[in-house]
């Protein structure tokens, strides 16, 4: 029987956004293969990539091992809050280095890529978008964001502030 995954308050649903996948994989960090591996980028001075465990990756047991970290850019906020999310959280893979994004003085929840579509469900987010466009003129801005794509570039990184609700993207491409 499969355990229960691990609960990732910063990345809620990581086999929603393709972050952990079903695998027979053995964990390098707790030697189970527990049904789950991690896909996404690890920081490490060993390749790590798709060989740790959800759990290991949880309970900051690969982290504190391999002197590993998930998602490389966090800025401004508290030390025990960047630690949670650098170090116990499942990051995500971007075009460019991904960085994650801050609301309300704590890491919003990732909630995974979105194109011009899914982006029509979450105006707060459109508006996020525009804002990081704002040097551009305005139909240019617009076009920019009809051309966002889930699954190609240039693509748009969706998150949720977890104090207000509001939701958050910024976008980027090769
Ligand atoms: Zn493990
Ligand atoms: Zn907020």
């Amino acid at each position: 029987m499969t355990e229960q995954l691990p609960v990732f308050p910063y990345h809620p649903d990581p086999v929603a956004t393709g972050a952990i996948v079903r695998s027979d994989a053995e964990c390098s960090c707790c030697d189970r293969a527990r049904g789950y591996v991690y896909v996404g980028p690890v920081y490490a001075a060993e390749n790590l990539r798709n060989r740790l465990c959800p759990w290991c990756i949880a309970d900051g047991s690969a982290a504190g091992r391999f002197e590993a970290q998930f998602t490389d850019v966090v800025d401004d906020v508290s030390m025990d809050r960047l630690f949670a999310i650098t170090q116990r959280t499942p990051g995500f893979s971007g075009w460019q280095q991904e960085h994650w994004l801050i609301h309300c003085e704590d890491g919003a929840a990732f909630l995974g890529s979105i194109g011009a579509a899914e982006l029509a469900a979450y105006p707060d987010a459109s508006a996020s978008l525009r804002q990081e466009r704002a040097s551009w003129p305005k139909s240019q801005a617009e076009q920019y964001l009809n051309t966002l794509t889930r699954d190609g570039q240039p693509t748009a990184y969706l998150f949720q502030c977890r104090a207000c609700g509001t939701h958050l993207a910024y976008s980027d491409a090769t």
